[in-house]
């Protein structure tokens, strides 16, 4: 499968927002976003036209883009997404973020168990995550209610892991995942909400795209 093997911090800089791709270093004055700006990546970047405020397609554009690189998905699996959450009742762009959201590899970021989206998937892939007691590694499985995931016992003493669990809390947990009694491992109380996705994110734009 096609991966993204560029600097992530390029595509902070050329969405001009913070993305939180790289794990730790997105809270440390050294993430690149803090010391330069949103300047966009490139020789050109800060070329006066690159400066003009986005309407209509190119702001549409964008946006999907931005959603993507933040949960790491590519175009036709975003696609696939959006068509899914169409079809689906309700607002299809709620839909769209939750069904995102839903992932597996989204959900053991934001249960505290990596310090990113790409760590995540990693420790999934890895075969370090279990999903109500049996190993799962595949990083689009989709949640759902009542599911309990959990860092695999053997996995718990892994450094990444514990790096990212002993500041988890700091990042801040979503409503929808409540902590368990076990150890390092949580569980699906709800659907994802709304108000628990990134409020920077404008998923109207991403509908009106691909309604044209
Ligand atoms: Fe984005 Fe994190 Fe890099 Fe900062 S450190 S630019 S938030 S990926």
């Amino acid at each position: 499968m096609a991966r993204y093997r560029s600097a992530v911090c390029r595509l902070c800089r050329r969405e001009g927002a913070k993305l939180f791709l790289k794990g730790v270093r997105c809270y440390k004055p050294s993430c690149p976003i803090e010391k330069r700006g949103t300047q966009p990546p490139g020789q050109h970047g800060n070329a006066p036209r690159r400066g003009k405020a986005l309407v209509g397609y190119g702001q549409q554009l964008r946006e999907k883009q931005k959603v993507k690189r933040i949960y790491f998905v590519l175009e036709g699996q975003f696609r696939n997404y959006f068509d899914k959450a169409a079809r689906m009742k309700g607002i299809t762009g709620e839909n769209l973020l939750s069904l995102l959201e839903r992932r597996l590899d989204n959900a053991v970021y934001r249960a505290g168990f990596a310090t990113s989206r790409r760590q995540a998937r990693q420790l999934v892939n890895h075969g370090h995550v279990e999903v109500n007691g049996r190993k799962v590694d595949i990083p689009s499985f989709s949640v759902k209610v009542g599911d309990v995931i959990a860092v695999r016992e053997g996995s718990r003493k892994n450094p990444h892991v514990v790096e990212a669990w002993s500041t988890a809390a700091g990042r801040g947990r979503p409503s929808w995942l409540a902590p368990t009694d076990a150890e390092m491992s949580a569980r699906v109380a709800s659907l994802p909400p709304r108000e628990d996705i990134d409020r920077s994110i404008n998923e109207q734009l991403i509908v009106e795209l691909y309604s044209k």
